[in-house]
């Protein structure tokens, strides 16, 4: 499969596929994994939060550099891209991520391994995901902690449980950067953060109705169930500003490629 376009969003390259095309990359690697000693692939579901949060985390924004897929999260992200001349086709986010590559596992065979949350969490979140799709093998759940001190016993339970894919929900910028750090000694092929996937799969936590999804408005909702986001949340606008002064030097000289920063 060729490598997907992508549109830079402040300095961030978010690659322009949909739900299907990523599914088809996970098809593919695991596929050449088979055959050949690849690298662990390491995709991120990228939402303007992901994007302010690298214009001040270096190592965050190196983690999004070196993923071997940024598919867009967000409506903001969708937004950016129709305005800089290169729209996107869907939200891919962590949460219906969950779902969907757990239905294509159960189909091929994969084996997924759900790691982070709070205790309990990733366990239930995979029973509710068995009862969805049977078939599907999980390869093991864990609470975990991105601490040093704990990679080397969660190291011990993946090279135990030979998973395929791993899902690993301790939220932005934590969960990318950990991936990016152990990269090179993870016993798996493919390894996505799915920030709170876990939340909503275990019914710990209510997903917005689909309607609000639809409208792009899920953050809403969010903001209305855990009020505490609003501090987060509040680089948003300055997010807008942003992608609306890049955009406007783009007019300006059509031929220059802008960075954020200039
Ligand atoms: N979490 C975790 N360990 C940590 C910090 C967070 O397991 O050290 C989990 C937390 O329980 C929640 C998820 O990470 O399930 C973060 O969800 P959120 O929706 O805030 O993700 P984000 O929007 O930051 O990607």
């Amino acid at each position: 499969m060729q490598k997907p376009s992508v549109v830079r969003i402040l300095n961030v390259d978010v690659d322009r596929v949909d739900f299907e095309q990523t599914l088809m990359f996970i098809e593919q690697w695991i596929e050449q994994s088979r055959s050949s000693d690849m690298h662990v692939r390491q995709i991120c579901t990228v939402n303007p939060e992901f994007i302010m949060a690298a214009r001040r985390d270096p190592a965050f924004a190196q983690a999004l550099l070196g993923a071997d897929l940024r598919a867009p999260d967000g409506m903001g992200i969708l937004w950016a891209a129709a305005l800089l001349g290169k729209p996107l086709y869907e939200r891919v986010t962590g949460s219906d991520g969950l779902y969907r590559i757990c239905q294509r596992a159960a189909e091929r065979g994969w084996r997924v391994y759900l790691l982070g949350a709070a205790p309990g969490v990733a366990q239930r979140a995979a029973a509710n995901l068995q009862a969805t799709f049977p078939g599907l093998k999980v390869a093991g759940c864990d609470d975990g902690n991105p601490t040093p001190a704990e990679w080397p016993q969660i190291q011990q339970r993946l090279l135990a449980a030979q998973a395929d894919i791993l899902f690993v929900a301790y939220g932005h910028p934590r969960q990318d950067l950990w991936i990016n750090q152990h990269r090179a000694e993870l016993p798996v092929k493919v390894a996505i953060g799915v920030g709170g996937a876990f939340d909503f799969a275990a019914g710990h936590k209510k997903r917005a109705p689909h309607w609000m999804r639809r409208l792009g408005i899920e953050w809403l909702y969010r903001l209305w169930l855990e009020p505490w986001r609003w501090r987060r949340m509040l680089v948003l606008p300055h997010f807008a500003l942003l992608v609306l002064w890049q955009w406007a030097k783009a007019k300006i000289n059509p031929n220059r490629t802008y960075a954020s920063s200039e």
